[in-house]
């Protein structure tokens, strides 16, 4: 079974739950865009990725990239629909008009990426950095890079790369030791290995534009002495450049992608920004990264969903005790039917629909904070993406890969073996947790980097913001008022604790980060719920879901919570012995 888009679902959170339209309409670029515009996007954009993008990939995986004389050859059929995903116009569908593109939000492109990594993951990772890059680009660039790759980048027609890893540089990006001299001409000689460069070389683009985080001869160590270089794979005068795949990995899943070790044997290339602030640059393109690695988690867990969700409403077994509402013609047998499987499916969908009102409110802040005439409002959006978005990350990643096994389990041992698909997507999920900053790092850089750089003041703006917000529609959720205010009381808790404790922020960073998803997500769901009674809704297609967060999921917001404050009470006692 391949994943099949829904637009009806998502145009019910962007419109009822979001008020998508009307936010958008608020910024200049957008202000023609309406409800019209947007079903036909979304429908266009459902049928090219059911038809063109997801039956591909079966053969993705059970076929991978292969490496041949130095080549990458991608999975039969993946040149050309990479192809039609170009000429379809899908990859310039939020770069500026200027530049080839759509002038779209990026609401929009958050939609078609979630869908396109449900459909198919590996194939997905090719135009996935995409975005970042052009960005990054624009930024950064100087005019004579721009005129010569940035179109070429915001249409797709060159993919390209973010090499950052080395052996011995991972989540430390200081230690990285790749050299760039500077040439009389003013490019760069650009020399060292990177490797698990995601679509380091295909044949799927003519050029490949690299940007690679490097060492100028006068760098200071650590961090503050990287700089960003372009490093493409054909040089403008259609000379090979002297950058190239030593080899693809084996791995656990994602054979649809190649994961190359790159070596760069003083191949030319130019700057990108300032010396030395090269980090800053690649910022731009791995802030835009992580929502994009956060709306893979949902798309796979969504992808794994549906194909338990269909084998649910098939499957035979033993009587259920107490029978749930039968889908039409159902007997009392169905394994759908059973609590224990109910429980499994309406989690996930709690997971997923919420998150969705999550990811893609984080999409429209993003747009608020580039257009919103009023910097008082552009500030507040910058505030909640650099907040929200490691939450994101590390939480829809996490529950891709176990609620993608928790969906395995409701084939029993069918799903072990590979006739159904979903052990692919379990394979395929883990990486998630690892790339685009190892959950650890989003943890990390949450609580330390952001929310204690200002005693907790930005965090509990966020969440005073979430509350009018509740005030405001008169969804007077007396629960969902509370936790907030009580992850703003942990917050200063922790603040206060790590004056005395410098170690603590880093021993409850990822406690932390559960809490402040799990507040998060309670606070969709009061959204949702309000939104589907608005709509009318007498099913249970919102209302199971819902049941199954405030039973099965928000509970462990207690308990996370009770963890940091415990550490801090801790740490306290501690101090004071
Ligand atoms: C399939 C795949 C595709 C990839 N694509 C790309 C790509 O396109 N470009 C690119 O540059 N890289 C890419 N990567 C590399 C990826 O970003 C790194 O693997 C990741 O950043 C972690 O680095 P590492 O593997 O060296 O692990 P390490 O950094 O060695 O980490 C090992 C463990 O220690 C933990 N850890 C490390 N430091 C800390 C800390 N300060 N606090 C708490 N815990 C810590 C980590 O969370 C992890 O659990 C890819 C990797 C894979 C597997």
């Amino acid at each position: 079974m391949n994943y099949q888009p829904c637009p009806d679902d998502v145009r019910f959170v962007l419109n009822a739950v979001l008020d998508a339209t009307p936010r958008l309409n608020s910024l200049t670029p957008f202000a023609e865009v309406d409800d019209a515009l947007q079903a036909q996007l979304l429908d266009e954009a459902g049928k090219f990725v059911a038809e063109v993008i997801a039956p591909l990939n079966r053969g993705g995986d059970e076929i991978g990239c292969r490496f041949v004389d130095g080549k990458v050859i991608a999975p039969p059929g993946f040149r050309d629909a990479y192809q039609a995903f170009v000429d379809g116009g899908w990859p310039a569908l939020s770069a500026a008009p200027e530049d080839g593109g759509q002038g779209l939000p990026a609401v929009f492109e958050a939609v078609l990426f979630e869908w396109l990594s449900a459909a198919n993951h590996g194939l997905t990772m090719a135009p996935g950095l995409l975005h970042g890059a052009y960005e990054c680009l624009k930024h950064h660039g100087s005019d004579e890079l721009k005129q010569h790759y940035l179109a070429k980048i915001a249409s797709g027609e060159w993919l390209a790369t973010m090499c950052l890893t080395e052996a011995h540089a991972g989540s430390d990006l200081g230690q990285v030791r790749t050299r760039a001299a500077p040439q009389a001409d003013g490019s760069l000689r650009v020399a060292g290995t990177k490797i698990f460069i995601s679509g380091g070389e295909h044949d799927l683009s003519d050029n490949i534009v690299h940007l690679v985080l490097c060492r100028l001869p006068d760098a200071p160590a650590g961090p503050k002495g990287l700089s960003l270089a372009l490093v493409p794979k054909w040089l403008p005068d259609g000379t090979r450049n002297a950058a190239h795949c030593e080899r693809i990995e084996e791995k656990m899943g994602l054979h649809g992608s190649p994961t190359c070790v790159m070596r760069f044997d003083d191949a030319t290339g130019w700057l990108i920004g300032e010396p030395h602030r090269g980090l800053a640059a690649m910022f731009v393109m791995m802030n835009a990264a992580r929502l994009h690695v956060a709306l893979q988690g949902l798309g796979l867990l969504d992808a794994a969903w549906q194909k338990a969700d269909a084998y649910a409403r098939e499957r035979r077994q033993m009587r259920a005790p107490k029978p749930a509402a039968a889908p039409p013609g159902a007997g009392p047998d169905l394994i759908a039917q059973h609590p224990a499987i109910r429980r499994i499916l309406d989690t996930q969908r709690a997971w997923i629909d919420g998150g969705r009102v999550l990811a893609y409110r984080t999409a429209i802040e993003l747009d608020v904070a580039k257009h919103h005439p009023d910097a008082a409002r552009r500030a507040r959006a910058q505030r909640w993406c650099g907040l929200v978005t490691p939450v994101l990350k590390a939480a829809f990643t996490h529950q891709a890969f176990h609620g993608a096994s928790e969906c395995l389990q409701v084939f029993g041992g069918h799903g072990y073996v590979r006739e159904w698909g979903i052990e692919q997507v379990v394979r395929d999920a883990r990486v998630t947790m690892i790339y685009e900053g190892t959950n650890e790092i989003q943890a990390i850089d949450l609580l330390a980097r952001k929310v204690l750089a200002d005693g907790g003041a930005g965090l509990s703006a966020v969440l005073i913001g979430l509350r009018d917000e509740l005030d405001a529609s008169r969804e007077t959720d007396a629960d969902v008022q509370r936790r907030l205010a009580q992850l703003r009381y942990l917050t200063t808790t922790v603040a206060m604790a790590a004056q005395a404790d410098t170690v603590l922020p880093y021993e409850v960073a990822d406690d932390y980060l559960r809490v402040v998803a799990l507040v998060l997500l309670a606070w969709a769901w009061a959204r949702i719920d309000v939104a589907a009674a608005q709509a009318g809704d007498t099913g249970t297609r919102w209302s199971a879901p819902a049941a199954a967060f405030r039973r099965h999921l928000l509970p462990e917001f207690d308990m996370r919570l009770g963890m940091v404050k415990r550490a801090c009470e801790d740490a306290a006692r501690a101090g004071t012995a």
